[in-house]
């Protein structure tokens, strides 16, 4: 099979033959037919993430059809739609994956990381981390495997909020809007500075205003997501937060944060990150994914464009999510 796989960081990825993945005894054989670009995977080919497999294969937002099981596999059998997220195995026996809490298991391994994921036609996955995905289309259904849950776990963890602040209008933003929206919740969305095009679309998904992330919205706001990677907004966001607001912080990696006044803090104004998913989060996720019904807003790329649709994403010129198509899927 071929995969576009990362060497070292700072490279390039490149469009390699490999040996077809064996499935062990609980993990599936998938056929990639598509697979999400996530910011992630910059900071990963960027040797901002420690201890990557090398060489590896990017990707963590799989789209595919089962095609062969190992011995143990229960859940799936061949020709099932499956999806593959970030969270790709846990130890089960921790003080975290014995509280619900499996997105800190100190021992996880994540896919597109520790294990090859999927800019590739072939990959394998451990079935008890792996998605049904009936009724979510290809392409489509990619970003909410990584941006979607993500983005879903930082919503949760906002709290009841009227008035939503959501800094970055990518992937993760763009999904969120919807499901705040369909809550009845206000969305303020906030930019790069100038990009007149992210506002619009920002709007479009029912956003009531849209700025650039150093303005000040017309109201206060009762909870902020930061989805951009740049540690200056969170001070942004708390000078612009209500008293006991959260700032939810959801990237993997961020710029360091600027020291900022004690009083920006004050008020009980909770700051917090959001790290990985849980199983339990795409059970809750994906079905409402449904119910809304979340559209995703995808820009296809081949796969062999990989570095393409990285380079866009790394410019901001991508509206939505990039995805990637292997050859004849
Ligand atoms: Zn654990
Ligand atoms: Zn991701």
């Amino acid at each position: 099979m071929k995969a576009m796989l990362l060497s070292q960081p700072g490279v390039p990825l490149v469009w390699s033959e490999l040996a077809d993945p064996r499935p062990d005894e609980h993990q599936v054989l998938i056929r990639v037919s598509a697979c999400g670009v996530c910011r992630t995977d910059l900071h990963l080919i960027d040797g901002e993430l420690p201890d990557p497999k090398l060489p590896v294969v990017p990707g963590h937002e799989i789209v595919g059809e089962v095609v062969a099981t190992g011995t143990l596999v229960e859940r799936f059998k061949p020709g099932d739609q499956v999806g593959v997220p970030w969270l790709g195995w846990t130890c089960g026996t921790c003080g975290y994956c014995k509280t619900g809490r499996e997105n800190l298991c100190d021992r996880a391994r994540f896919t597109g990381y520790h294990i090859d994921g999927g800019y590739a036609e072939l990959t394998v996955a451990d079935e008890r981390y792996c998605f049904p995905l009936e009724g979510h289309r290809q392409a489509e259904a990619a970003p909410l495997l990584c941006a979607g849950l993500i983005g879903y776990r930082a919503w949760k963890l906002a709290g009841d909020a009227q008035r939503l602040g959501i800094y970055g209008f990518g992937a993760a933003a763009h999904i969120v809007a919807q499901l705040a929206v369909h809550s009845g919740q206000e969305v303020y969305a906030f930019t790069r500075k100038g990009d007149t095009v992210a506002q619009a679309f920002a709007r479009q998904l029912g956003a009531v205003w849209a700025g650039d992330s150093t303005s000040t919205p017309p109201v206060r706001l009762d909870a902020a997501l930061i989805f951009a990677p740049a540690g200056d907004l969170i001070p942004a966001a708390l000078r612009v937060v209500t008293k006991g607001a959260a700032v939810v912080c959801a990237g993997i990696h961020m710029s360091d944060i600027p020291s900022f006044p004690y009083t920006l803090l004050w008020g009980e104004r909770v700051l917090r990150s959001v790290a990985n998913l849980t199983r339990a989060d795409a059970a809750a996720f994906l079905p409402l994914a449904n119910r809304v019904p979340v559209k995703t807003h995808t820009v296809v790329y081949p796969m062999t464009h990989a570095n393409e649709a990285l380079a866009d994403l790394r410019a901001g010129r991508i509206s939505g999510a990039a995805v990637l198509v292997p050859p004849g899927a």
